[in-house]
């Protein structure tokens, strides 16, 4: 294998949408990966929040190859072995009833969206026109996918300007407030979507508040409540769903990223009464909840209940979490520690994208997002070890890596709003 040669034909003939590392790597395994000069990083990104349970974990890989052997594919116009006691499992997890599959977290929000319109519908109102009730509310500094629809609902500007115009009927609510949201909710609203903790925006999460009151009004208004727990879902908080801390349940789940192990795939989950809204024709996929991918992610959600992950998650959070308040006492340029669980922001007053690079060059793995809040997301079975190792190799980036001039941004425990959106009220 040739690097040099790698990087080339990339460069060549990718589009360049990704401003990636030189870096080509080969393999991974468990909390580490191996890039082509043998070199070993510890993964605290996490193929951004995928690698749940690392790499190469022998559970997931003996699946893989088991059922690679049997059926790829077969098709959803038959039942396979996996989608329908996966689909339970899931029910089980999240409370909820009805699930269905698809190939990304961008797709699953598309089927969210649609089944949204479909809910705000009656059959007073007229085909191939807007619905009275057909408007969307997402939330400012929202991040749910890159597919037309889940731009419409991302309000980072850089992601959703240059496409314009967009998916009609979607606003923008400021994050967690709650006069905000009163004031843009009525019967015209057919669903509320939000991340229940903000991940690409920066790792920030829903206020208790702002949560019950968005229960109340999708109730109130007969809205569905949407929860995005792409990233933040599925175990990542110690939970198994991160709205669970709060009392109530949204109408609709989405999950994706670490669903299936590594192998795409998405689900949307949501209540019987909603899901009834679907009739067989009005939504559908090809590749999504196929054999293979649904027999591993029954395994990976096996896995985390036999090895007991979400107490691991929940203990190497609170170690993590410690060793970061110590770090930001000694270092001034340490804004705010947030986050739940394993999702974490480290929020800088200078920009961390050379902790980035300079994190590499010492073998650590981690995200910059939004310019100022270093990101981390480690697989679930990170070992105390390893979250040690991490605290101490940040600790030395913090001392080595030159810093660029202090921005003027101040702290923020709410995300910052861009000038268009505030504007445009
Ligand atoms: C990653 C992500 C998405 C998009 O998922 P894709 O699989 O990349 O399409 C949507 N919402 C959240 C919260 C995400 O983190």
């Amino acid at each position: 294998m040739n690097a040099n040669s790698i990087l080339q034909d990339a460069n060549q003939f990718l589009m360049p949408t990704y401003k990636r590392q030189p870096i080509v790597f080969t393999h991974g395994r468990g909390c580490y990966v191996y890039d082509s000069r043998g070199k070993k990083y510890l993964d605290f990104l996490g193929g951004i929040a995928v690698n749940a349970l690392g790499h190469a974990h022998p559970r997931i890989v003996k699946v893989i190859r088991r059922e690679a052997a049997r059926a790829i594919h077969l098709s959803n116009l038959f039942h396979n072995c996996y989608q329908g006691p996966l689909a339970r499992k899931l029910a089980e997890w999240s409370g909820l009833d009805r699930v269905f599959f698809s190939n990304s977290g961008a797709e699953a929000i598309e089927g969210a969206l649609k089944l949204a319109r479909v809910y705000g519908r009656t059959s007073a109102d007229t085909p191939g026109v807007a619905a009275p009730k057909h408007r969307i509310l997402a939330l400012e500094n929202s991040f749910h996918g890159r597919t037309f629809g889940a731009v419409s609902v991302t309000a980072t500007e850089k992601y959703r300007l240059p496409f314009a115009p967009l998916v009609p009927g979607v606003e923008f609510v400021r994050f967690n407030d709650v006069a905000d949201l009163e004031s843009q909710f009525d019967d015209t609203v057919c669903a509320i979507l939000l991340e229940t903790i903000q991940g690409e925006g920066g790792i920030y999460s829903v206020s208790e508040d702002f949560w019950n009151r968005a229960r109340a009004l999708a109730t109130e208004n007969g809205a569905l409540l949407i929860a995005d727990e792409i990233q933040c879902g599925l175990g990542r908080t110690g939970r198994y769903f991160a709205y669970q801390k709060f009392s109530s349940k949204p109408d609709v789940a989405v999950v994706a990223k670490p669903l299936a192990g590594g192998l795409p795939l998405g689900a949307i989950l949501t209540s019987e009464a909603v899901a009834q809204r679907f009739s067989p024709g009005l939504h559908g996929t090809t590749f999504g909840g196929g054999p293979l991918a649904c027999a591993t992610a029954l395994e990976f959600l096996s896995v985390i209940e036999d090895e007991k992950l979400l107490e691991n998650i929940r203990t190497r959070s609170t170690e993590l979490r410690e060793g970061l308040s110590a770090l930001a006492a000694k270092f001034s340029f340490i804004r705010e520690i947030r986050g739940e669980g394993l999702m974490i922001g480290i929020e800088l007053s200078i920009d961390g994208a050379p902790f980035v690079s300079e994190a590499m060059l010492k073998g650590l793995l981690i995200n910059c997002t939004h310019d100022f809040t270093l990101r981390l997301l480690p697989p679930f079975l990170v070992t105390r070890a390893q979250v040690r190792q991490f605290l101490r190799l940040l600790e030395q980036l913090f001392v080595t890596t030159p810093q660029k001039a202090p921005a003027l941004e101040p702290a923020k425990s709410a995300p910052p709003r861009p000038a268009a959106l505030a504007a445009a009220r």
